[in-house]
C-alpha cells in the first residue's frame, strides 16, 4: 500500500497591489484544503515582474494573510530572501539551460507589434498562438537580428495533448502545439515567465498540492509538460471559481472597493470577510461571520462550488 504523503499547499501572490477579495478567496481555499489534511503550506511571493511589484506590497500581502488568519510554515519573510522569484533568477536560469540541453528552446526576436501583426492561428476562444516566425530561423539570421533588439526565450511545443484531472473542474486537456503554441520562458528584458518559475519553485519548494484561481486552468498543462522536461513530479490541483462584480467584470487590483485596504478600512472584522467568502465558497448556508480555523474541521472539497461567483 503507498503511503498518503503530507499536502504541502502553497500561497503564491503576486505582490503588485493590494489583495482583492478574489485573491482571499483562493487563498482561504488553499490554506483549508492544506490544513484540513495536517498539511502545511508555503508562501512564496511572486515578485518576477519589477515593473509591477514592490516589496511594500509584500509585507501588505503578508499581514492581510494574518489578519484573516491564514498561516504558513514555510516562507514569506521570515523564510528569507529565496521565497521571493525576483531573488532566483540562477535557479531558473539553471532550469532553462537544462530545457537548452535538450534542444527545447530557440531566441524568438519578434516585437509586440509584429506578434500582433503575425496571422497567427487563434484558438476558437480567440486567443493568439505564436505564429513560428522564429522557430526556424538560421544561425546567420539570428546573429542578424541579435544586433537590433535582444530576443525573448522560446519553448518549441510538440503535437502533443496534456490531459489531467483538476479537482474541482474534473478533466481537462489540451494540445500543446493546437492550444497553446510555442511559449516564452524568458522575456526580452531578461526576466524570467511565469510558467517557468512556478514549474521551479513548486518543484524545488516540494509542493505537491496547487490551489488557485480558475484562470490558470489553461496554464496548467504547459506547466505539467515542463515538469515532465524537468523531472519534477505532478502536484494535484484544484483550480477554483473567479469572482465576478455584479457588472460582469472579474475583480481586480484595479478595483480598489472590493480589495482588503478598502474592506478594513471601512471597519470590517476578519471573520466578516471569511463568512462571506466560505458562503460563496459553499462552505456555509449564510454569510455568518466565522474564524478561518473555525472551518478547517469540515473542510470538504464536495461542498465547494465549481461554478464563477457574483459578488453582490
Ligand atoms: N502569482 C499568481 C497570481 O497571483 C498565482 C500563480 C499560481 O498560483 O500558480 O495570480
Amino acid at each position: 500500500m503507498e503511503l498518503q504523503k503530507p499536502v504541502v499547499g502553497r500561497f503564491a501572490p503576486s505582490p503588485s497591489g493590494r489583495m482583492h477579495l478574489g485573491n482571499a478567496f483562493s487563498a482561504l481555499l488553499a490554506w483549508l484544503s492544506a490544513r484540513s489534511t495536517g498539511g502545511q503550506m508555503v508562501l512564496r511571493l511572486e515578485d518576477l515582474d519589477p515593473a509591477r511589484c514592490r516589496r511594500a506590497y509584500c509585507a501588505q500581502v503578508e499581514e492581510d494573510f494574518r489578519w484573516l488568519g491564514l498561516d504558513w510554515d514555510i516562507g514569506g519573510s521570515q523564510g528569507g530572501e529565496s521565497y521571493y522569484q525576483s531573488t532566483r533568477s540562477a535557479l531558473y536560469a539553471e532550469y532553462l539551460n537544462r530545457l537548452a540541453e535538450k534542444n527545447l528552446l530557440y531566441p524568438c526576436f519578434c516585437s509586440r507589434n509584429e506578434l500582433h501583426a503575425a496571422s497567427a492561428p487563434h484558438r476558437s476562444d480567440g486567443v493568439l498562438l505564436y505564429a513560428g516566425t522564429c522557430r526556424n530561423l538560421t544561425e546567420e539570421q539570428r546573429a542578424e537580428k541579435a544586433k537590433l533588439r535582444p530576443p525573448a526565450i522560446r519553448v518549441r511545443v510538440p503535437e502533443e495533448t496534456i490531459s489531467f484531472v483538476d479537482g474541482l473542474q474534473g478533466a481537462f486537456s489540451q494540445n500543446l502545439a493546437a492550444d497553446c503554441g510555442d511559449f516564452i520562458l524568458r522575456r526580452s528584458d531578461g526576466v524570467f515567465a511565469y510558467q517557468l518559475a512556478v514549474v521551479v519553485d513548486d518543484g524545488l519548494m516540494g509542493v505537491n498540492q496547487v490551489v488557485r484561481g480558475e484562470d490558470l486552468l489553461d496554464s496548467t498543462p504547459r506547466q505539467i509538460w515542463l515538469q515532465r522536461q524537468l523531472g519534477f513530479p505532478q502536484p494535484e490541483y484544484y483550480h477554483v471559481p473567479l469572482l465576478y462584480g455584479a457588472d460582469g467584470h472579474r475583480l481586480s487590483k484595479r478595483q480598489r472597493d472590493l480589495d482588503l485596504g478598502a474592506i478594513r478600512a471601512a471597519g470590517a472584522r476578519p471573520e466578516q470577510v471569511i463568512g462571506r467568502l466560505a458562503c460563496w465558497a459553499g462552505l456555509i448556508d449564510r454569510p455568518e461571520p466565522i474564524a478561518a480555523s473555525e472551518l478547517v474541521p469540515t473542510f470538504s472539497w464536495k461542498k465547494v462550488q465549481k461554478t464563477p461567483i457574483v459578488v453582490e
